[in-house]
């Protein structure tokens, strides 16, 4: 905790016993600024886990409980919320996504849904009717998975671009796959970055490649290195860092893990904490062992506390999706192929050693077993060389394929899993293509194998990756069942979480996730006043009435920052 934190609350511990203890008249001065009446608040403080009413002075929550007892803190020029008995939690936090992918998807062209190749086409060629001859037209979103129309996909899975490049000739073209880990060109974008049969796959990527060795438009993870599309342009930038915000505040987001970033995004968010336009909790990770090299130091509380960067990024193997997963055995649809390390391992141990000594949190992407092991192996190699530092709360990020034998390692080590409740539903209905059965039911996400060994999880979207809801996330956590209730295969069903352990995974356990807990995460007097308060209460409607569910306001640091139905405030346009 921080020592100014630490100060407030013996100030503010002092008001409440005078509150206790004096006279009305010095009550009446010492307002609330906002009181929430009528609520059904889940607090997470197993002292008090309901509540009725709370009330805000400053950014701080002063006092949980009934109507009868926050009433006395309602002044002239206190906001006073009748929530007529809508659910309240404390702020969701989405424990992994990427703030300006937020944005910046929603100034591409939109492939997410479209139902087969043709119908990518299209979206791109409406799109570049509008662009003039040469101009780089960028989208992402797609998932050959999810296509109705499969007719295309002829090699190794995915799409070739010929159709693309003759409907599409003049303007380069580069969309990304909805995981991020692979992306699609056309042949001016291949002509215009140089590659051609020639051109060799990278370590840690793939360059598909047709039976007569022509590239076929498909880049895998470190591949997609060799096609760069211009970057935003500085307006470009602000504008979409202020649409992810809108975005997630919309979702009920009101603290963000933002898994990788550089410096000079780094630079904006400071930039926005410095004039108070943050509007949500960031905790940035640092690119790379690069990125968290050149910042040195963690950067703690920057800005009123709305930015802190303190972990490292770091992504061990590729996605499941496009075979780039590292698995300890080959892929059951590719076969030869077990997928690879973008990061080779001594990297990890060497990043893990940087952070072990500097204060630095390491939270690696690791997706296949083969990558979760690694990870594990590299961890504990560096935390034996610095048995005196305690509290690191390292993190492996995704978790999605665990061996068996590495499950109790993560208790033994404290190593936190960064899992997406959404991603589960998303991806078991193809998963056993790319694994099998077998493998898939005993190491694909294995919540409560891990929950049962005292492992923390916390959760998220990977947004762009899937849309940053935290209700759909949650209920894919507590039915591991798709929208429409089917099941993605019963013998998944035992690894859902309770609807509490699921919502700790996206409060108490998530602020845990990155040294926040003792600030928020629940509902207590002290804590910040950060809320996320729902139409439908998750955690007792119907399973079917869960995703029925809507944000009626998202209040970060006392402040009332979405409301439903009410415009925000636009972007720079
Ligand atoms: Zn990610």
């Amino acid at each position: 905790m921080q020592p100014r934190l630490n100060l407030a609350y013996a100030l503010l511990s002092i008001l409440i016993v005078c509150f206790c203890t004096t006279t009305n008249a010095q009550v009446r001065r010492s307002t609330a600024d906002l009181v929430l009446t009528n609520g059904t608040i889940h607090t997470l403080n197993p002292d008090r886990p309901k509540a009725q009413a709370v009330a805000i002075i400053g950014n701080q929550i002063a006092v949980v409980g009934t109507n009868d007892e926050v009433m006395p803190f309602v002044g002239p020029d206190t906001r006073v919320i009748d929530l007529k008995n809508q659910a309240v939690y404390p702020g969701f936090k989405e424990s992994h996504g990427h703030l300006m992918g937020i944005g910046t998807a929603k100034l591409q062209v939109n492939l997410v849904g479209v139902s087969g190749y043709k119908e990518l086409i299209e979206r791109i060629v409406t799109r570049a009717q509008n662009a003039k001859p040469g101009e780089w037209i960028t989208g992402r979103g797609w998932h050959e998975e999810k296509w109705t129309d499969r007719s295309s996909l002829t090699v190794r899975g995915f799409m070739t671009h010929d159709d693309l490049t003759k409907a599409v000739p003049n303007n380069p073209v580069w969309v990304r796959r909805a995981d991020g880990h692979a992306a699609f060109a056309n042949a001016k974008a291949m002509e215009v970055a140089g590659v051609d049969r020639n051109t060799a796959s990278p370590e840690g990527g793939a360059i598909i490649m047709d039976a007569d060795g022509n590239p076929t438009g498909v880049f895998i993870d470190r591949a997609m290195r060799l096609i760069k599309s211009p970057p935003l342009t500085e307006s470009q930038r602000r504008q979409a860092l202020e649409l992810g915000i809108e975005e997630c505040l919309a979702n009920g987001i009101t603290m963000f893990d933002d898994a990788g970033v550089n410096v000079g995004t780094i630079d904006l968010y400071k930039e926005y904490a410095d004039q108070g336009k943050l509007n949500l909790r960031l905790y940035a990770m640092a690119g790379g062992l690069k990125t968290m090299r050149t910042l040195g130091q963690p950067i703690i509380d920057y800005g009123n506390g709305f930015l802190n960067v303190r972990a490292v990024k770091l992504v061990a193997d590729g996605a499941l999706g496009s075979r780039g997963a590292a698995l300890l055995e080959e892929y059951e649809d590719d076969p030869g192929n077990s997928g690879f390390f973008t990061t080779p391992p001594e990297t990890v141990y060497t990043a893990s050693q940087y952070a072990l000594q500097n204060g630095w949190q390491v939270a690696t992407h690791a997706i296949g077993d083969r990558a979760n092991r690694m990870m594990l192996d590299m961890y504990e190699k560096a935390m034996k060389e610095f048995p005196h530092v305690k509290d690191h709360r390292f993190r492996d990020e995704h978790t999605q394929i665990l061996d068996e034998a590495d499950i109790k390692r993560f208790a033994k080590l404290g190593i936190i899993a960064s899992m997406q409740g959404i991603h589960a539903t998303s991806d078991l209905s193809w998963a056993p293509n790319r694994l099998g059965v077998h493998r898939t039911e005993e190491g694909g996400y294995v919540w409560q194998k891990l929950l049962k060994e005292g492992v923390k999880i916390i959760n998220g979207t990977d947004a762009p990756v899937e849309a940053v809801d935290p209700i759909a996330s949650y209920y894919a956590s507590v039915t591991r069942q798709k929208e429409n209730g089917t099941p993605v295969g019963g013998m998944y069903g035992d690894q859902r979480m309770t609807r509490h352990e699921a919502l700790r995974s996206y409060t108490l356990d998530a602020a845990y996730g990155s040294f926040h807990e003792n600030q928020g995460g629940s509902i207590e007097v002290g804590k910040l006043a950060d809320f996320t308060i729902l139409t439908k209460d998750i955690m007792t409607v119907p399973e079917q009435e869960i995703l029925e569910s809507e944000v009626m306001y998202t209040i970060v640091d006392g402040i009332v920052r979405y409301e439903k139905g009410k415009p925000m405030k636009p972007a720079i346009p």
